[in-house]
């Protein structure tokens, strides 16, 4: 029988236009997904250049151990949501050690960064308010501003000046979201000015730090810490405890009542199964060792120093980054897919992004360096990418990453 597709919804068509486009998506079926190297299926061994795992915390052994001996004790999963019988003295530990972290005075787990997102800005915005926030923030921020139901306009990249003459004229409570390092450029927000404006007009400014909590600033505070801001900077701070730590997971960290807020209003907190409680577990002993472990953000910072320098030197269009996120700007999709696709029979594993991702034009390879890597790697991979852009026969094109204008 054939299916029955209502008019408009034929998926076949609708996959022949992103093929055609460049944008199909595929998946890589990869067995060890972080650390320094992985395993291809089919046996190959390449290095992983495109994982989060910045501070090598996901092959970590003694969490792995906290871990299995956890799930031995507790057992698999949590078997309900946190407001029904989900929360275990794992979590609450979990979330103290967060808050003590990020020294604020309660955080919130989620399950995940994305539902933390979407949970803070509909608990926090609606129908009335107004939500603001930089374009090339995560897509669940975005998500999250879209779906709070509140006026929602974006600004442009990293431009306070538009972000201010927005606020000055926005109805309703205010709500500014930004990623503090952005997840697809590795430059970090301008949040002193940003938390200053939003002072001026009384909005209140919550920071995603997904890719800067435990890599920046000399214990692991992110941008934050980085940047010498506190609490009455930045009231709202998000969270993730997948990347740099290594595990799975988010929270949100603030101020006691605006925490026990989202405790009673954030839909994605509220209904949605609790994190099983081994992996409360294990995030915990990997926050305490992101904390007690300096070595780990130094190396990576180094490493970061190490790829910028020879890439430099080798010519390559570099973004403005001082992160272990580095994109190589090789503009169409098509030529940052060829030389993902070189790199990886070079043995490298490099992810390549393109719209919607990032802006039309500014397609690239997107390099994340980990204290998990080997100098000699890093130097390797410079000389591969090299290869990689050249064996096209074009020298690399550059197109800036970045705003392309305010479509607020
Ligand atoms: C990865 C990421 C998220 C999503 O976090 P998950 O825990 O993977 O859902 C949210 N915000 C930013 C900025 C991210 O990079």
């Amino acid at each position: 029988m054939p299916p029955a597709t209502p008019p408009g919804t034929d998926p076949g068509s609708a996959l022949a236009a992103l093929g055609a486009a460049g944008l199909l998506r595929h998946r890589r079926v990869v067995r060890t997904a972080v650390g320094d190297r992985l395993e291809q299926v089919g046996g190959r061994e390449v290095v992983n250049f495109c994982s989060n795992d910045y501070l090598g915390l996901a092959r970590e052994p003694r969490l792995a151990e906290r871990f299995a001996r956890a799930a031995r004790e507790l057992g698999t999963g949590s078997g309900a949501s946190h407001l029904v019988s989900g929360h275990h003295p794992a979590h609450h530990a979990l979330e103290e050690v967060l808050a003590d972290y990020t020294g604020r005075e309660r955080a919130l787990l989620f399950s995940t960064g994305y539902m933390a997102n979407l949970g803070l800005a509909c608990a926090l915005a609606g129908r009335g308010d107004t939500v603001l926030e930089d374009r090339l923030n995560h897509a669940s921020l975005l998500d999250a501003g879209l779906l709070s139901g509140a006026r929602f306009a974006r600004f442009p990249h990293a431009d306070v000046g538009a972000l201010s003459r927005r606020l000055e004229r926005a109805p309703g409570r205010k709500l500014v979201l930004t990623d503090g390092v952005f997840s697809m450029d590795g430059d970090v927000a301008p949040l002193p000015a940003m938390s200053a404006a939003c002072a001026r007009h009384a909005a209140l400014l919550a920071v995603d730090d997904a890719h800067g909590l435990g890599v920046l600033g000399p214990t692991g505070g992110g941008t934050l810490e980085l940047l010498g801001l506190g609490p009455a900077e930045v009231p709202l701070l998000v969270g993730t405890l997948g990347k740099a730590f290594g595990c799975f997971g988010a929270f949100v960290a603030g101020e006691r009542d605006m925490i026990e807020l989202l405790l009673q209003r954030a839909r994605t907190y509220i209904y949605t199964t609790a994190m099983p409680p081994a992996v409360a577990v294990a995030t915990r002993a990997a926050v305490e060792l992101a904390r007690a472990e300096p070595w780990r953000r130094e190396r990576v910072q180094a490493l970061v120093g190490r790829f910028r320098s020879r890439a430099t030197d080798a010519g390559l269009p570099l973004a403005d980054s001082q992160t272990p996120i580095q994109p190589v700007l090789l503009g169409e999709p098509a030529a940052a897919v060829a030389a993902s696709e070189a790199l990886l029979e070079r043995g490298f594993l490099v992810a390549a992004i393109r719209p919607p991702t990032v802006p039309r034009g500014s397609s690239r390879l997107r390099v994340t360096l980990s204290a998990a890597h080997e100098e000699h790697e890093v130097d390797r991979l410079v000389e591969a990418i090299v290869e990689s852009v050249t064996a096209r026969g074009a020298p690399p094109g550059h197109a800036p990453a970045g705003s392309d204008g305010d479509d607020g």
